[in-house]
């Protein structure tokens, strides 16, 4: 029986870092997040946070990365060097740009940054992207009573992350959960998150041995695949994020069978 993949030190790890931002998020103010809720740029995928006036306090977000490495050195002590290296190179400039990168995804700006200043490729973008969350989780927050469901394909209606989870709750009714920002809206049962495919015969369902609340919906249109828990049986049910971690043993097993958790597009000729 595969119950997880993942060691058990590094969930540790990953639940210090939700408490973490948790803790981060309450010490925002909330008037710093405006967004402006567009109904119609939501139906054509524009992700809510592109569109939402942000004042990002620059100490705090340092503070963040100054607490995060602690954290992380604590559960690893050979990464000090490396996480000392990064707090002399990170300028209030560098800052705003991480901000910018991380929420745009560009994993191209950070190999090259890493490069740059002899970092390892890892530390760069985690530590911008852990950081950047507690924001986009407010937002989340700010912006959830506007948002009932998503556009296939464009991923978060707030954060624009791709989808990736969904729970049944009641009457195996289907809700999809953002572990990034943590928003969360309705599903339709038999409906491909990536590329809206509705036709029963190529939605299926994968199975885990031994892990009877757990399924993989794939999609025979896109070849994609999310997550789907069932937590009817949970009297407390965790948040999206450490979700997502508990249950990575379904992307191994996924991606395995060769399903991608983006799902491809479509040639059009
Ligand atoms: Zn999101
Ligand atoms: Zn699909």
């Amino acid at each position: 029986m595969i119950k997880s993949v993942v060691s058990k030190e590094y969930q540790e790890l990953q639940k210090q870092i939700v408490q973490l931002q948790e803790h981060w998020k309450q010490t925002i103010d909330p008037e710093t997040i405006r967004p402006s809720i567009d109904q119609a740029a939501i139906a054509a995928g524009v992700p809510i946070v592109s569109l939402t006036a942000i004042d990002f306090d620059i100490s705090l977000f340092l503070q963040w990365i100054e607490e995060l490495n602690v954290t992380l050195i604590t559960n690893n002590p050979e990464l000090e060097p490396n996480l000392a290296a990064v707090r002399s190179v990170l300028t209030d400039e560098t800052v705003i740009r991480w901000i910018e990168e991380a929420y745009s995804f560009n994993q191209t700006y950070f190999e090259k940054f890493s490069e740059e200043h002899g970092l390892e490729q890892w530390i760069p973008p985690f530590l911008a992207e852990t950081a950047l969350r507690p924001y986009l989780q407010l937002t989340a927050e700010k912006t959830q009573h506007a948002i009932s469901h998503a556009m296939p394909g464009a991923g978060c209606p707030v954060c624009g992350e791709p989808v990736r989870l969904a729970v049944l709750e009641a009457e195996g009714k289907k809700v999809v959960h953002c572990p990034r920002c943590h928003a969360h809206w309705n599903g339709r049962r038999l409906e491909c998150s990536h590329c809206g495919n509705t036709d029963h015969e190529k939605i299926h369902f994968l199975t885990i041995e031994g892990d009877p609340v757990s399924q993989i919906q794939v999609c025979g249109e896109c070849n994609g695949y999310i997550k789907i828990i069932d937590t009817r049986q949970y009297i407390e049910k965790p948040s999206a994020a450490l979700m997502d971690l508990n249950s990575i043993h379904l992307d191994y097993v996924a991606q395995e069978q060769g399903y991608s958790s983006v799902g491809e597009k479509k040639q059009t000729n």
